[in-house]
């Protein structure tokens, strides 16, 4: 290695021609709103997925989550169980719709929600359950559904960084109650911002595709036949949440690279863990590497360094993450009772730069720096 210093970006899309070509082909079309390239996206989502649900494209993956607890008809005060450690947008997504976000504790290793802890939180007002795919993994998905069984819950999947990752043997995103991704500019795939929500519930799939349209019933099976709606009806209270037709097209020219962007995570979160492995002072994550396509990857410094970290890595150029600061202490949302795990992992996990235009010896410069930090 030479001594040059680099500059690595933590985080980035990967797009070229093919987005390139995908956005002339909308422009040349005149058309920007939801039509053809929205329609085209949710039927090859739904191939990718081999699912039988339905699959409903929105403008980004918060969208999809507020979509999906406002259809469920939650009354006001009605609570949803949510881990502490994942991006605002879960807690935001519940409150929006007047439900109350109830913050929960996390596995320290895995990140992944706390159901002895949600256990203690359920009360009668508990309707639903989102769990967090945290740095895209879902491996104990199976026991929230019990859990979600047992309690009479709905389940909400904050997928948002799992798009590409496989559970016993089948696509996350093939089965389950509700699920949402995002494909926001950094996520695996993009297209530019942009939302999934799949489910296999008919009815609320039906709420969902009018409420992204402002509640404007049928809609989109209007647009997607080169309609205009000029003559509806509207029940129930919706937003302005579609994907645009330029965005879709994006999409779909991102969802032909997944298999390849999946590939090449894996190859780098393997890279990480082949040479951080001897380093003491820090710990990986028990996440399913083998099978998830990891949109973030996060190490535990265990020894109280995480804070001097980042910053040597910053200096050394190397830009690093920090995801997430415990909900449970904003302001908006801030507990009456504490939460263990949550405040312990959040003093001890970094983000390390994770995106498919990384080189292996752009890796090999951030592990050499990390193993020159502790070595100091
Ligand atoms: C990215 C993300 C979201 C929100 O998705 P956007 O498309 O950015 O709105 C929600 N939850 C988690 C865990 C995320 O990583």
């Amino acid at each position: 290695m030479t001594g040059e210093k680099k500059s690595i970006r933590l985080s980035k899309c990967s797009v070229g021609t093919e987005e390139q070509d995908a956005v002339l082909r909308v422009f040349n079309n005149q058309y920007f709103g939801m039509g053809k390239e929205v329609q085209a996206l949710e039927q090859e989502i739904k191939s990718y997925l081999k699912t039988e649900m339905e699959v409903i494209c929105v403008n980004t993956g918060t969208a999809a989550l507020h979509l999906a607890v406002h259809c469920l008809d939650l009354k006001a005060g009605d609570e949803v169980l949510v881990p502490s450690i994942t991006y605002v947008a879960s807690f935001q997504a519940v409150s929006a719709t007047g439900a109350k976000p109830v913050a929960c504790d996390i596995l320290t290793d895995s990140v992944f929600i706390d159901l002895a802890d949600a256990e203690k939180r359920v009360t009668e007002k508990t309707k639903a359950i989102m769990p967090v795919h945290y740095a895209s993994d879902g491996s104990d998905i199976e026991k929230v559904y019990a859990f979600a069984k047992k309690y009479n819950l709905r389940v909400i999947e904050d997928a948002a960084q799992a798009l590409g990752c496989v559970r016993d043997g089948v696509q996350v995103g093939n089965k389950g109650d509700i699920l949402c991704f995002s494909m926001d500019g950094i996520k695996n795939i993009t297209s530019g911002e942009g939302g999934i929500v799949v489910t296999g519930d008919k009815v609320l799939a039906q709420r969902i595709k009018d409420a992204r349209l402002l509640g404007v019933e049928k809609d989109t099976e209007r647009r997607f036949s080169g309609e205009r709606s000029w003559h509806f009806d509207v029940h129930h209270q919706g937003f302005r949440y579609h994907m645009s037709d330029i965005m879709a097209a994006i999409g779909r020219a991102q969802l032909a690279k997944l298999p390849q962007f999946a590939k090449r995570r894996k190859e780098i979160a393997a890279q990480y863990l082949s040479e951080l492995n001897s380093i003491d002072q820090i710990k990986f994550l028990k996440l399913d590497y083998a099978n998830i396509v990891p949109h973030i990857f996060v190490i535990r410094v265990i020894n109280g360094q995480r804070n001097a970290l980042f910053d040597y890595l910053q200096e050394q150029g190397v830009s690093v993450g920090f995801h997430y600061n415990p909900n449970h202490r904003l302001t908006l949302y801030k507990t009456e009772y504490q939460l263990k795990n949550a405040d312990l992992i959040s003093e001890q996990i970094i983000t390390l730069p994770m995106h498919v235009d990384l080189t292996n010896e752009d890796i090999s410069y951030v592990t050499g720096k990390v193993a020159q930090f502790f070595r100091n």
